[in-house]
């Protein structure tokens, strides 16, 4: 099966709705997406996620589409960002309508946006902010809000990389994934960024897959165009890895279906 579960729309850093990604999907022979759009932020409006208000527009853009094309099946998933205290907004979310996912991320640390761009890394710690990232990237991991997490190493899309060998904080981290029971994203929006590599890098995913942690796949579509995009790479990708069977999600339940 190809299932992309992660893009954007209008509504926050992405363009066109989700019927325009499910017209794509359906010319690229997916056979399952889900919107992912970025949510609300507990106490903060930005420019990249919804405003509160705007909940109830996507989840009926979601419900409309969904109508429009029942050949296709389309989830409601969200994006939602992984903060020191979310706890409590994360969990109103999740009880606001019935979502079939949410995809964890961690976007910030602290005021630094890890993502956003290359100057924002020039005179970093880059080691450090490695570490920063891994540390809440676990916490979320652990926190049981999630069911899957986004674009596990986004630390490398401008392609600064730590000095000494990450793979005993990759270990620790997909342990506490593993035994969280949350999934992880393999994502194709890597190959797009100076990084030119899919998230997780291979021997993060080889490590993921030891631990018997399961997967989904995403795009991280910002425009309809980009659904599904490289997804012969990601599965080429997961099956060196020893992958067979990914997940999909239904109201919040992981369903294993093969690769
Ligand atoms: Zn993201
Ligand atoms: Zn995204």
């Amino acid at each position: 099966m190809r299932l992309d579960y992660h893009m954007h729309t209008r509504l926050t850093d992405g363009t066109g709705e989700p019927r325009d990604y499910a017209r794509v999907a359906l010319e690229r022979g997916l056979d399952e997406i889900g919107c992912s759009d970025h949510a609300p932020l507990a106490n903060r409006e930005t420019d990249w996620t919804m405003k509160k208000a705007d909940l109830a527009t996507y989840v009926g853009w979601v419900r409309e589409a969904q109508r429009e094309f029942p050949q296709l099946p389309i989830k409601l998933g969200l994006e939602v960002d992984y903060l020191p205290g979310c706890e409590v907004w994360v969990r109103e979310l999740a009880a606001m309508h019935s979502w079939d996912y949410f995809l964890g991320s961690v976007h910030y640390l602290g005021d630094f946006p890890v993502d956003r761009s290359a100057e924002d890394w020039k005179g970093q710690d880059v080691d450090a902010r490695w570490h920063e990232y891994f540390a809440l990237w676990t916490k979320a991991a652990g926190s049981c809000l999630f069911d899957s997490l986004a674009h596990p190493d986004l630390p490398k899309k401008f392609d600064i990389h730590p000095q000494f060998d990450f793979t005993p904080v990759y270990h620790e981290a997909l342990r506490v994934v593993s035994e969280a029971g949350v999934a992880i994203e393999i994502s194709s929006a890597g190959l797009r960024k100076p990084c030119r590599e899919i998230y997780p890098s291979e021997s993060f995913l080889r490590l993921a897959r030891e631990f018997k942690v399961p997967i989904t796949f995403g795009s991280d579509a910002h425009i309809p165009q980009d659904v599904g995009i490289d997804f012969d790479k990601a599965v080429v990708l997961a099956r060196q890895c020893g992958y067979d069977k990914l997940c999909r999600f239904t109201q919040r339940r992981r369903e294993l279906v093969r690769l």
